[in-house]
């Protein structure tokens, strides 16, 4: 059992009147405890973030960059460590939580670079000897918020994107898998970071609103479920704190008569039971055009018994278990209003997981899934794929756009004509012709639509820089003071 405390002005801190359980998913036992910040102790981290950022947002690019580079060495070499944790706190299989640190690693790479997507506008000579440049500059406190499923990356995709545009950070981890979040404090404290610019303060909903509302809080990086997303934005908008709030999704998968089915069924297995079902790029429903569906809902079938499910320290497991047990019953509630729904239950996973200790939900698949039933209109974050027949591909895109979740999306075709329409036309902030789980690499824009995001700018790509940073525009004039006089007229230009 241990203990995950925070971290305040380049120190530990045990202040705390409450704690929160931390439990292995694949045993469904408890293996340590988070201390829940009070009110007073997230606002002396605040304090901190604040009094640090006065000097960190002088420090030049450059240096920063090379802090990040030194991060990025000391994340390597904690590799093991880093790993372990996302294998016992959020039950992922051992090369789910290596690609997870690959992928953080490769966010390090691409910040280091800040000077490629730092430049803003300058226009020569626009009037009358009038120079006028966009000058960029840090937003101050910025408050980063993550999930549960992926620990290892986003704590340091919002925190890497924060200094190395010269914010300070605090960062309020999912209490579930804290302690990634909390070692990465000591990495950035040994490769030389001033203490006070990366805190880490444990708790909740209570902690991260105190937050938003607090008048030194310049900014919130949010990635959650779609219910907190909204209300955070509009708390932000209260509080003027900007938010970045990226939320749920519920991914489509368009299958076309004429694509490969054996690739298509490989691609909607890997991409819906992976981590479980529980990945926001995760294809939850497949869509199958025309008359492929019998043979496409055989081949997904036939290739679900092969899975191994089973606990995540065991490294011959594909399929791990769910967060915890509050999930799983979720879970199978929705699984239970399949059929009184009228759909149809093809493979019930829960015959697999049943009789299992941790909080496991065996791959489940169902057929004959419409709009307006509970399994398809809610995320519901576990190995459970929907399946439904379309006859055309207007029929299809119809049913596709019409969900309110935008995240990502993917069709699979040999078409080039129809994929070309169907980039245009899909309604989803990331998606993937043939390719099922397409979250881009960082210099490209990642971020939802419709309620899959509440937000201007995008997590990551160009433009994730106008979250980190705000503008002034600067006019500037050598005119001779020979030719000055007064003119009460509003500014033309001209001449
Ligand atoms: P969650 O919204 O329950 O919690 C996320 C974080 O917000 C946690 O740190 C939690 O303590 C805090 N929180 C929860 N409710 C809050 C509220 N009402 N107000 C303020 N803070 C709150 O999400 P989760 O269950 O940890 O993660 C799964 C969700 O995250 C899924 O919906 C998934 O799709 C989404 N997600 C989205 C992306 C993306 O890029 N869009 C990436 C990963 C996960």
């Amino acid at each position: 059992m241990y203990k995950v405390d925070h971290f305040i002005n380049g120190k530990s801190s045990s202040e705390s009147n409450k704690t929160s359980k931390i439990y292995n998913p694949s045993y469904g036992t408890e293996i340590g405890e988070v201390l829940c910040a009070t009110n007073e102790i997230a606002d002396k981290a605040v304090e901190s973030a604040y009094e640090a950022s006065k000097a960190w947002s002088k420090t030049g690019l450059i240096y920063r960059s090379e802090l990040i580079l030194k991060f990025r060495q000391n994340v390597i070499n904690r590799s093991k460590e880093i790993i372990d944790l996302g294998i016992s706190e959020a039950g992922k299989t051992r090369p789910d939580a290596e690609a997870e640190l690959d992928r953080a690693v490769q966010a390090l790479t691409h910040i280091a670079g800040v000077q490629h997507f730092y430049p803003s506008h300058y226009s020569q000579n626009v009037a009358g000897g009038i120079d006028i440049a966009d000058l960029r500059f840090p937003i101050g406190v910025i408050v980063g918020v993550g999930p549960f499923n992926f620990p290892i990356l986003i704590p340091l995709l919002h925190s890497a994107m924060a200094l190395v545009t010269g914010n300070t950070y605090i960062g309020k981890p999912s209490e579930k898998v804290p302690s990634v979040s909390r070692l990465y404090a000591d990495i950035w404290k040994e490769s030389g970071l001033p203490d006070g610019c990366y805190n880490v303060v444990n708790g909740d909903k209570e902690t991260v609103e105190f937050l938003v509302r607090h008048e030194k809080v310049d900014g919130l990086a949010f990635i959650g479920s779609t219910a907190a997303a909204k209300s955070l934005k509009m708390l932000g908008v209260e509080h003027n704190t900007k938010v970045q709030a990226l939320g749920g999704a519920k991914n489509h998968m368009i299958v076309l008569p004429d694509a490969d089915l054996d690739m298509s069924a490989d691609a909607a297995v890997s991409a819906s039971f992976g981590a479980a079902g529980q990945r926001c790029m995760a294809v939850s429903v497949v869509v199958a055009v025309g008359d492929i569906a019998d043979e496409l809902l055989d081949k997904i079938k036939e290739r679900m018994p092969n899975l191994v499910m089973g606990v995540t320290d065991d490294d011959k497991t594909q399929l791990g278990p769910v967060i915890s047990p509050e999930n799983k019953d979720r879970i199978y509630s929705f699984i239970d209003s399949a059929e009184p729904d009228g759909a149809t239950l093809v493979v019930d996973g829960r015959i697999r997981s049943n009789s299992l200790e941790g909080c496991f939900v065996g791959p489940t698949l169902i057929d004959n899934v419409k709009p307006g039933m509970a399994v398809y209109e809610n995320e519901i974050f576990g190995p459970v794929l929907s399946f439904v027949r379309a006859k055309t591909y207007d029929e299809a895109m119809k049913i596709t756009n019409s969900n309110n979740f935008g995240n990502g999306a993917a069709l699979f075709t040999r078409d080039g004509g129809v994929a070309k329409k169907w980039s245009d036309e899909i309604q989803a902030g990331s998606v993937g012709i043939n390719v099922p789980i397409p979250l881009p690499t960082y210099a490209h824009s990642f971020g939802g639509w419709k309620d899959s995001a509440f937000s201007e700018t995008k997590g990551f790509g160009p433009s994730a820089i106008e979250f980190y940073t705000k503008t002034k525009s600067l006019s500037t004039r050598w005119p001779d003071p020979a030719d000055s006089k007064v003119d009460l007229g509003f500014p033309r230009n001209d001449n």
